[in-house]
């Protein structure tokens, strides 16, 4: 299979071609245009001339287009499950999970299309305001230049490219280079659902050389980017006056009170911490549990972990695939060996056979060891006691990163005393950080991000916010 650019709603060939390898067996699955800045500039072009149609549609069309491309997928969902099995390794379950949100996600911007709503401004209540009538308006910023990651390559394209569409904006998707697939295949529902040539294209090459054009270029009024801390800082750097929204990585934490019903969470709290190989950026890594069950937490979580199917990414039952690339396989095992080296115990996993990692559970890290304090990004947990509820808040703020927390208690004092201190964009009580449904607002603190996502607070980043004020006589 080749895949072409796609500019201006059409296939459009590059000068060059890049094998796209299946993680988990190597195979070539697809070979895949490497845009030229002359390419990336004429998909800005598009962007551009098509922004002006897509700011005068009606609520109601962008709506019905937004709907339409959530069916097709919906037609399609075996189809596309599988696609993001293939390219990025995600076991055949959770990718259609994935398939599933997707289509939650199209269908809340088209319910945020209709909307889409200023409000009354009561100017009198200011000395000199009286005889006016106000009300502000949001309008589409124009052209959008979305940067996406690997792990969740359709979702996450959606989470962007669906509230611009919903906003009337008009965007230039560049998607992770391993997961180019799934986005193009968004690209062909959005042209079959009717959307205007131009509003959206798709464009695929190294990060650095397709984004240094698209943060260079004046006609990109925003930057919306999920991926790593280190390119989202050098982006912002760049971005000058430029809006930009951050949704980059974290070290997730999850905190286990006495009393908690540890049989029946652990299901949960495995799945949160190994889902996609961990490499979610709300996975969970760091687990904090009260000393008095911390025996008996470690022991359930290594017999719920021993539970999972390590293999094929198209077989059923598989549970866990291949990680992303066989650097971050080598990354990760040298920082457990470093964690191991300053004193932690490693009591499951830890080995790997080609890009798979198994299940990693170490106990007792330093807070200082990579594996806890940078975002680890693969099947690697580990397990540290507390005492103190409060010292478990602690352990848990003192970290650069701050997505997403969970925290099982029965005690209705200490969840509310967590859900006030937690350092984080969403505490869930009761919950694992891992918890995300496509509507609630999520973003993160300190380096975890700027901005919010989730359909209605996406649109409002993506939109400028006008005011009309009009003297009565
Ligand atoms: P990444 O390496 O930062 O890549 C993300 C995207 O940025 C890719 O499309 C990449 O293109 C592009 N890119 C790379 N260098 C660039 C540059 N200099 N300028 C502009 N774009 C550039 O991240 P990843 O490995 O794909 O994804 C994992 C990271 O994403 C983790 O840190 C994870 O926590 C984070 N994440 C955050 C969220 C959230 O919502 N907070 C959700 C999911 C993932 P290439 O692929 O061509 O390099």
């Amino acid at each position: 299979m080749k895949q072409s650019l796609w500019i201006n709603g059409e296939n459009v060939e590059a000068d060059k071609y890049r094998p796209l390898l299946n993680p988990f067996n190597g195979q070539n699955i697809a070979e895949v245009a490497e845009a030229s800045k002359e390419d990336v500039i004429r998909a800005v072009d598009s962007a551009a001339e098509a922004a002006r149609k897509m700011a005068e549609m009606d609520a109601h069309k962008r709506s019905d287009i937004l709907r339409r491309v959530a069916e097709l997928i919906q037609e399609d969902r075996e189809e596309c499950a599988r696609l993001i099995a293939e390219e990025s390794s995600k076991p055949l379950k959770a990718a259609r999970g994935e398939v599933d949100r997707t289509i939650m996600t199209y269908t809340f911007a088209s319910e945020e299309a209709r909307r889409l709503h200023g409000e009354t401004i009561p100017m009198d209540a200011a000395p000199g305001g009286e005889g006016r009538v106000a009300y502000t308006v949001r309008e589409p910023l124009g052209v959008i230049a979305a940067i996406t990651p690997f792990n969740f390559p359709m979702n996450l394209v959606a989470h962007k490219v669906g509230p611009a569409i919903a906003a009337g904006n008009t965007v230039v998707l560049k998607p992770a280079s391993q997961t180019p697939l799934s986005a193009y295949k968004i690209a062909s529902y959005f042209h079959q659902a009717g959307l205007p040539a131009g509003a959206l294209n798709v464009v695929t090459g190294s990060g650095k050389n397709v984004g240094d054009v698209l943060i260079d270029d004046e006609r990109v009024r925003m930057v919306t980017f999920t991926g790593s801390p280190e390119v989202g800082k050098q982006i912002r750097e760049h971005a000058g006056l430029k809006r930009v929204t951050l949704e980059l990585g974290s070290n997730s934490a999850l905190i286990v009170d006495e009393g908690t019903d540890l049989k029946k969470v652990m299901p949960r709290v495995v799945t949160g911490a190994f889902s996609n190989q961990g490499q979610v950026c709300i996975s969970i890594q760091r687990i904090f549990v009260h000393e008095k069950i911390s025996d008996e937490f470690v022991s359930l979580f290594i017999e719920e972990a021993g539970k999972l199917k390590v293999g094929d990414p198209l077989d059923e039952q598989t549970d866990l695939a291949a990680m992303i690339s066989g650097n971050d396989v080598t990354r990760a095992k040298a920082w457990i060996q470093d964690a191991v080296e300053n004193g932690a115990e490693l009591v499951y996993g830890g080995e790997s056979e080609r890009q798979i990692l198994k299940p990693t559970v170490l106990l007792n890290a330093q807070l200082t060891d990579k594996i806890s304090c940078e975002e680890v990004f693969a099947p690697v947990v580990h397990i540290n006691t507390f005492k103190e509820f409060d010292d478990a808040i602690d352990q848990v703020n003192d970290s650069k990163f701050g997505l997403q927390a969970g925290v099982y208690t029965n005690d209705l004092q200490k969840a509310m005393k967590a859900a006030k201190n937690l350092h984080v964009g969403g505490v869930m009580i009761n919950e694992i950080p891992t918890f995300r449904v496509d509507h609630m607002p999520y973003g993160g603190v300190k380096m975890s991000g700027t901005g919010r996502e989730g359909i209605k607070y996406a649109l409002e980043e993506m939109t400028e916010l006008k005011l009309v004020s009009i003297k009565l006589d």
